[in-house]
């Protein structure tokens, strides 16, 4: 007897509705299908351990075939099959209200909702013209079926022959969907998809090198591993198993990975799964995405946003779970309970495994931490939860290569590092070589200084001021360590106020102008450096945290800012100092003395207005006057800075003093750098 019938959708023909809204992912009917005969593989099994079913189940397997001349793609199983009024119930009547609302309800997620809501076979209309079902029921006498449709809702379904129990799923592929009719493109997506599922899939007969070249031989070519490492018991593996997995998880990848966390959960929600530390150097993002989701061993997808939070989104692996639900929008993926406590589940577990590591074996995971910090740190900033755990195991490393978590640290700082405003200074550099100086100075103090030179350290700093708290980080290089870390009141000047301002325009006049240099005064130790050149910590922290966040940048587009402290108590500036008082005299005196008249109408003037009650009552000429008097004297001051410029830069010393600290940065070069050595060069000679 043959049956004819419509599909039971109630609204519409769903099939226009699967080829347009399932485009994009046309390869997943191969997942769908093979899936659905893995099922049917597995039922039979428990059946058989049940004794419901009596038959061989030794040889359950899924057989995907290829005939490129008559264009067809043959899944086929020896599971459980089905009787015609299964087909009937599973096949024909569409669990849907209607197409109308699926269309409208998950257009952007078409996708993932396939298997969920028993769409799932016929997926397989988004490749083919027409699908063919043969099956036979593993039930006592139950006659095969032949179920055949076209595209439209119309199928017919009638008895036909078949001797195996089970399934097999003829798809007639339609001219548009050729390339899944070619060998190497079908085993592209059974790699994809089916790598890992829990029954044998086999695909052709293995082949060999036999006689110069490729040979099919009797062995059927199994593709997947069938008990994944996630799957099995953790006792039973070794730490060889896992990296093992990992090749098997990413062939291309030949790094191994540093740590790993198997997860394994099954209450309140079902969580299997191991997750891998790899090592990552720099850009984040092209190392983002690497996870595999999987649900009971089918691969689902690789982009796990909004399942795991995003800092854990830098690690590598597999998660399995039968209880993230696929048929919903990313969005509302995030709110999902289930969704939230297992990405809180991972977090915890990624914390506990590290905490153990270090725990366990310290100087391991010390030899590791270069490599995971950037991972740890955004895992801190990011995740509060996370933070409270890595807290405890969080290294920072000195520039002696020497680790200590945040609590040794601050125990060790602490004596020689807290200012006199009981606040605790970190000082950290960037760059051993290029602050050495500094760091050298820091040490000669007792102090210790950091190393922070990771991608995200900058950040780092900031985030762990807010945490610490009565506490500032600051740059080896950003001021003189005395003001980095004050402690009493300042070191008496040898040099009074005016000899103190009057010096540093001498060494104003050899900075270049080119660059932003102001020099300031500062009576430091006669034993510190008489110039030294630093960039003030605010400043280029918020420029170093822009040019890590790209686009323009009120910061980033400033210029650079240097400052240069002339140390008034070094005795070579003592020297400059009574040189210049001496050399500038007469002129400074002219200066000076018209210094003191312009000042002395000036201050007639303002006294004669005091008089007028409102600005219009002041007569105009003596308004006037005033202003121009305000110029002069501004000009009288120029004059006198200028005049101590030039003598800076009559002065080799002065610019050899300058252009020292500029070298103690590394600032010298080209031919300001050729100008300094000769010029130390002829005053070696005297
Ligand atoms: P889902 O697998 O999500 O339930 P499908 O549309 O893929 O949705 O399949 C509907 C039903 O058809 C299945 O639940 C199963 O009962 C039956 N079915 C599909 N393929 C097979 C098969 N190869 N062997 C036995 N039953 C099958």
């Amino acid at each position: 007897m043959a049956n004819k019938g419509n599909i039971g959708v109630t609204t519409e023909n769903i099939f226009p509705v699967i080829k347009k809204f399932l485009y994009s992912d046309h390869e997943i009917f191969l997942r769908e299908l093979v899936s659905n005969a893995v099922d049917a593989s597995q039922k039979l099994k428990t059946l058989s351990q049940s004794g419901e079913y009596s038959g061989n189940t030794d040889d359950i397997k899924v057989k995907v075939s290829v005939n490129k001349e008559a264009k067809t793609i043959t899944v086929s199983d020896n599971g459980i099959g089905m009787t015609a009024e299964e087909v009937d119930k599973y096949i024909n009547q569409i669990a849907f209200s209607g197409a109308g609302d699926f269309l409208d309800k998950y257009k952007d997620i078409a996708n993932s909702i396939i298997g969920h809501f028993g769409l799932g076979f016929y997926s397989s209309f988004m490749v083919s013209e027409k699908v063919e079902i043969i099956t036979k029921s593993y039930r006592d006498g139950a006659q095969a079926v032949r179920w055949e449709c076209n595209g439209d809702p119309e199928y017919t379904l009638e008895e036909t022959e078949k001797p195996e129990i089970g399934t097999d799923i003829i798809l007639h592929i339609d001219d548009e969907s050729a390339e899944f009719l070619e060998e190497n493109r079908i085993k592209e997506m059974l790699d994809k998809y089916c790598k890992f599922l829990p029954v044998p899939i086999v695909f052709g007969k293995k082949k060999e090198w036999k006689d110069g070249k490729e040979q099919e031989t009797a062995e059927d070519n199994i593709i997947n591993n069938t008990n994944p490492a996630w799957k099995k018991k953790p006792a039973d593996l070794k730490e060889d198993d896992y990296m093992k997995f990992y090749h098997e998880l990413y062939p291309m990848n030949f790094e191994e990975p540093l740590f790993y966390i198997h997860l394994n959960v099954d209450y309140p929600f079902n969580l299997t799964g191991i997750l891998y530390f790899p090592k990552i150097k720099s850009n984040l993002d092209v190392n983002k995405n690497k996870i595999q989701l999987y649900c009971n061993q089918v691969f689902v997808t690789d982009s796990v946003e909004g399942i795991v939070p995003e800092y854990l989104m830098l690690l590598h692996g597999v998660l399995d779970s039968p209880d993230i639900p696929l048929n919903v929008s990313r969005s509302y993926l995030q709110s999902d309970s289930n969704v939230k406590k297992i990405s809180s589940h991972i977090t915890k577990k990624v914390g506990d495994r590290l905490a153990e590591i270090f725990k366990n074996d310290r100087s391991e995971f010390e030899k590791k931490w270069d490599d995971i910090k950037l991972f740890i740190e955004f895992g801190m900033m990011s995740d509060e939860k996370f933070y409270e755990k890595a807290e405890k195991f969080a290294l920072i490393k000195n520039t002696e290569g020497k680790y200590f978590t945040f609590e040794e640290y601050k125990k060790k700082i602490e004596p020689e590092q807290t200012d006199k405003d009981k606040q605790l200074v970190y000082l950290y550099a960037t760059d051993v070589e290029d602050q050495y100086s500094y760091i050298q100075a820091a040490k000669g103090k007792g102090y210790d200084v950091l190393l922070m030179d990771g991608q995200l350290d900058i950040h780092f700093i900031n985030f762990l001021e807010q945490k610490f708290g009565e506490c500032h980080f600051v740059r080896v290089d950003s001021d003189i360590i005395d003001n980095l870390i004050r402690k009493e009141e300042k070191i008496e000047s040898v040099l009074g106020a005016n000899e103190q301002d009057d010096i540093k325009w001498a060494f104003q006049g050899v900075t270049p102008e080119d660059k932003r240099f102001y020099v300031v005064s500062d009576s430091m130790s006669p034993e510190d450096m008489p110039v030294v050149i630093v960039r003030e910590e605010f400043m280029r922290r918020m420029k170093d945290m822009s040019a890590f966040s790209g686009g323009t940048n009120f910061y980033r587009d400033m210029p650079d800012d240097y400052k240069v402290i002339v140390n008034t108590n070094h005795p070579l500036i003592v020297g400059i100092s009574k040189d210049l008082e001496k050399a500038t005299a007469d002129k400074r005196n002219e200066i000076n003395a018209e210094a003191d008249k312009l000042k002395a109408e000036k201050d007639a003037l303002d006294e004669k207005m005091k008089q007028y009650k409102t600005e219009d009552e002041k007569p105009v000429e003596d308004k006037n006057r005033l202003d121009d008097l305000r110029k002069q004297i501004n000009e009288n001051d120029d004059k006198r800075r200028d005049l101590y410029k030039e003598y800076g830069k009559s002065q080799k010393i002065v610019s050899q003093l300058f252009d020292l600290a500029l070298l103690a940065n590394n600032l010298l070069k080209g031919e300001s750098l050729s100008k300094f050595v000769e010029r130390s060069v002829d005053l070696l000679k005297k």
